[in-house]
């Protein structure tokens, strides 16, 4: 699958976010080393501390069918002119269920995006290897 494709897909699951408080939107999609894919938007809650990110929605969405290997994840936020990277919360789950060659796309659009390794964006992270 073409990165910008993954793009496509995450800019289109943006289009759901749930963001009444913030205004924020940002979209997801997950491409699982078995070559499917599961998208994800945010979702904002009236407790602020509820919301989830766009991120763990799709990731959650692709562990509760079964998939444990991300290849890919591409993320697309609302704000023109910035890339919205992952947060850290995001950036622990996405690790959990990444290697070293998962590629994490943050994107503005098809022709503007960047590509990160799970180590770059979370050096010497928690895994389960430490427990
Ligand atoms: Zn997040």
């Amino acid at each position: 699958m073409r990165i910008e494709d993954l793009i496509s897909m995450a800019a289109d699951a943006r289009k759901n976010a749930y963001v009444p408080y913030s205004d924020f939107r940002v979209g997801a999609a997950l491409l699982m080393d078995d070559g499917s894919v599961y998208t994800g938007c945010n979702v904002e809650n009236a407790s602020y501390g509820a919301t989830n990110c766009a991120e763990r929605t799709a990731i959650f969405k692709a562990v509760s069918e079964g998939h444990r290997k991300i290849s890919a994840i591409c993320i697309v936020g609302s704000k023109e002119g910035s890339f919205a990277f992952p947060c850290g919360i995001c950036r622990q789950v996405i690790s959990e269920f990444s290697d070293e060659n998962t590629k994490i796309i943050v994107a503005k659009n098809e022709e503007n995006y960047i590509v990160r390794s799970v180590a770059e964006l979370l050096p010497d992270a928690f895994t389960p290897n430490d427990l």
